[in-house]
């Protein structure tokens, strides 16, 4: 697997996009709100689970095949034609491509809530913190088969804690271990808001993992998610 995104030239006023699509949030604190989806292509981590390897994973894809160069303007305006109040900005990790982000959330218009999904290891530069309406902030744990010193940057993780607008998502495949990491990271990183949400690829899977969160989370004063989209098999 490649470690790091493929470089791609900057073109102002451009994204590198690997999808758009109408949906329903899957997961997440507004889970099942109609919105649409900026699915950013390219990733700096590379998460054995990940569900969105078309990103970033060269080894398995040709980044030509499953990413394109999208004028902003013309994203915008997709937006105004789905008329939903919900933009979700995710990846891969967006925050790759900020200047992009930046012109994408100020155009679609305050009425157009903003969601950033992101894995945490990068800082948002000012000019985007007071676009973005919802951070949800997810992130990687031993599970997911990435270095520590590449899934945690705490400068990343304060400013966006800072920005007073983040929830942290955590994605579990065991209970037991993960539910220790994430108490860890909470108190050393004074992490609020805390999501816990099952891996799976299938509505098997999910269930199982739903359910077996469930107590330990309401233990814990965490909030639990389930994925919508993997239950129901739409996108
Ligand atoms: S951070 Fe997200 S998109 Fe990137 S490899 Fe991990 S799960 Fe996939």
């Amino acid at each position: 697997m490649n470690p790091l995104p493929l470089p791609f030239n900057r073109v102002e006023g451009t994204a590198i996009l690997a999808e758009k699509f109408e949906s329903f949030q899957g997961e997440g604190p507004l889970t099942g709100q109609r919105c649409v989806f900026c699915r950013f292509s390219r990733c700096n981590l590379t998460c054995s689970w990940c569900d969105t390897k078309y990103t970033w994973d060269w080894a398995q894809y040709q980044p030509t095949d499953v990413s394109h160069r999208v004028a902003v303007p013309e994203l915008i305006n997709w937006v105004a034609e789905c008329d939903v109040d919900l933009m979700v900005i995710t990846g891969g990790e967006p925050m790759i491509q900020q200047p992009a982000m930046t012109a994408l959330a100020a155009g679609v218009g305050e009425d157009v809530r903003v969601q950033v999904e992101t894995n945490g290891t990068l800082a948002p530069v000012p000019e985007l913190v007071d676009l973005v309406d919802l951070w949800v902030v997810s992130p990687k744990l031993a599970n997911s088969g990435v270095g520590y010193s590449r899934r945690i940057v705490p400068p990343a993780l304060a400013a966006l804690q800072d920005t007073g607008r983040a929830v942290f998502k955590f994605i579990v495949t065991d209970v037991a271990s993960d539910f220790s990491e994430i108490g860890e990271l909470i108190d050393t990183f004074g992490l609020k808001r805390i999501w816990v949400m099952p891996e799976g690829d299938t509505p098997e899977k999910v269930l199982a993992g739903t359910a077996a969160i469930h107590e330990p989370a309401l233990e814990r004063g965490w909030n639990v998610s389930t994925r919508l989209h993997t239950l129901t098999g739409a996108r």
